[in-house]
């Protein structure tokens, strides 16, 4: 049975114990999978969010998910392409591993990531998908409790770029 699945979804459907948002740091919402969650989940949301007072890139925060299925969100904040000089990678990786070991200390057993940093931030998708997937294997080389993993896909180029990654490991 593996524990890492692709999906091509809307994570704000998934039924997973947390998902992860790609958030900006000051955690107020924003476009994209961020601008979805908060609208998935409802005002509180977002009241629970600026009590937090933002969160530097490459770390993460956890709420609770008010209206989504899920009953946790983490925001990470992934860092912006700035061509690969800024240290990119390093918090791209750490944006795994951080919400990861998050969702470990709040007792989550499934999680679901929206391929971080690869839409308006600009990170190049397959760079973004060999760290993401090199990172998540590595923690749960180490740590046995969570159960499952969803890669969840909104576009289709990211989603052929996992597939193809994924296979080549099976
Ligand atoms: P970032 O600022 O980190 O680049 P974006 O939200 O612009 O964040 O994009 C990150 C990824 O989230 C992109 O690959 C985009 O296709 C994806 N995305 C957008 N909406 C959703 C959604 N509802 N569910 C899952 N992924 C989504």
């Amino acid at each position: 049975m593996s524990v890492i699945e692709l999906i091509q979804s809307d994570i704000t459907q998934l039924d997973v114990d947390v998902i992860v948002n790609a958030a900006n740091s000051t955690l107020h919402g924003g476009g994209g999978v961020d601008g979805a969650i908060h609208r998935a989940a409802g005002p509180q949301l977002l009241a629970e969010c600026i009590k937090l007072n933002g969160c530097p890139t490459g770390e993460a925060k956890i709420t609770k998910g008010f209206r989504l299925k899920a009953r946790f969100v983490i925001h990470t904040v992934g860092p912006i392409w700035h061509g690969g000089n800024s240290n990119e990678s390093n918090l791209l990786e750490s944006c795994y591993r951080k919400s990861l070991s998050l969702a470990v200390e709040n007792n989550c057993f499934s999680i679901a990531f929206p391929n971080i940093s690869t839409g308006v931030y600009g990170f190049p998708k397959e760079l973004a998908a060999n760290i993401s997937i090199r990172e998540v294997q590595t923690f749960l080389f180490t740590n046995k409790s969570i159960k499952k993993v969803f890669f969840c896909c909104f576009d289709s180029e990211n989603y052929f770029i996992y597939l193809r990654l994924l296979n080549k490991l099976s």
